[in-house]
């Protein structure tokens, strides 16, 4: 996230610092501060410094703020990395949500269980991603094993949801509070992992992206957010529900750098460097986006093709990583789901 940042940043005469190892995906992009002293260098370097996960300490985003600008807040980021205040914050702004209860026994998980129903999923409260640190209850002699997969993590049971399809907005924020959402992207998971979004998902209503506008605007001014904000949301038979957030840009909207008039890491770019934020309307009304997971693959095929684009990391091949995405831009649903068919050897084949 943090080299398309600067990818996006550099057009617009900034230059890039970044906390990290000398092999970062980010290193050859800009200047690397690592060790000891790495915090206190990036500060002495930064007019505004932003972060690419919400797994990021935040009593160390509370201290450098005091000496620097860091956008989103420590309140974004405190909130949203930790499942119960998120959901708790949903429910105080009357935004649907999962039902779900936090569980940090075996005891809890029992009594929790028994509340909420079966099928749950039961979840860390920090730290999961890509659906890392879950586990899925269809019956209730799973709780030890589902318990103990925790290790002892505050966790959070959520009621599974029989959604229609998932949905995700994205919008951002700039300090003088003008906020630009984008349309509603659909995304396809497996095993927890994002593989693919359409971009905008078909037969939204206008009813629909406004709703989950509203949505987003009440997170957005509740939180006082600076950057992007991204909101995943299940689409089922009684509306919307939301399902988590992100303080950052987002997976699901890498679509955005082939197929926006401004993409999202351009507008977080503007909105966290006080400069006005650029338009978020997609510039064709078919396009899609499709992770590379584990191995690289044949890219020779993708680059041949006039309309897929291809966006690589510099990350070595490991199962289940993330390694780049393909946009693939086009004029219609057929010409969408001919490319999509192209590239079949990147989705999972047992979908
Ligand atoms: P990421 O950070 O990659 O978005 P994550 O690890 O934080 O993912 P979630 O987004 O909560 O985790 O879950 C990953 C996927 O698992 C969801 O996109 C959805 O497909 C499925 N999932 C999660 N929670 C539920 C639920 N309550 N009901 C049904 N499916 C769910
Ligand atoms: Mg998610």
């Amino acid at each position: 996230m943090g080299r398309m940042l600067a990818i996006a940043g550099y057009p617009l005469n900034h230059k890039f610092g970044f906390l990290g190892k000398n092999d970062a995906p980010s290193a050859l992009l800009g200047q690397i501060f690592s060790g000891n002293k790495g915090i206190d260098d990036l500060v002495d370097f930064a007019d505004v410094i932003t972060y690419e996960s919400e797994n990021t300490d935040v009593e160390i985003v509370k201290q450098i703020s005091k000496k620097t600008t860091v956008y989103p807040s420590a309140k974004s980021l405190f909130i949203t990395q930790h499942r119960g205040r998120e959901k708790t914050l949903f429910k105080q702004l009357g935004i649907p949500c999962v039902p779900y209860k936090m569980v940090s026994s075996q005891q809890d998980l029992i009594k929790a269980v028994s509340e909420i129903g079966l099928p749950a999923i039961l979840k860390t409260a920090t730290e999961g991603y890509d659906g890392k640190g879950q586990f899925l209850l269809h019956n209730k002699s799973q709780i030890g094993a589902a318990w103990k997969s925790m290790n002892g993590a505050l966790s959070i049971l959520e009621s599974f949801i029989d959604f229609k399809r998932e949905l995700s907005l994205i919008a951002v924020r700039d300090t003088d509070n003008n906020h630009k959402y984008y349309p509603l992207v659909e995304n396809t998971h497996h095993n927890g992992i994002l593989r693919l979004t359409i971009a905008p998902a078909p037969a939204i209503s206008p009813k629909v992206q406004k709703t989950a506008e509203r949505y987003m605007q009440t997170l957005l001014d509740e939180m006082k957010h600076i950057g992007v904000l991204t909101i995943e949301l299940f689409e089922t038979e009684n509306g919307l529900i939301a399902n988590e957030m992100a303080p950052r840009v987002h997976n699901s909207g890498h679509w955005s750098i082939n197929s926006a008039n401004t993409s999202q890491f351009e507008n977080h770019i503007r909105a966290i460097s006080n400069m006005p934020l650029g338009d978020t309307s997609a510039t064709n009304n078919f396009s899609a986006m499709i992770n590379i997971i584990g191995e690289i693959g044949n890219i020779d095929a993708v680059l041949k093709m006039p309309n897929a684009h291809l966006h690589l990391y510099d990350k070595t091949e490991r199962t289940g990583r993330k390694l780049g995405h393909i946009n693939i831009t086009a004029n219609s649903k057929q010409e969408i789901d001919d490319s999509i068919k192209q590239l079949q050897e990147f989705l999972p084949n047992d979908d």
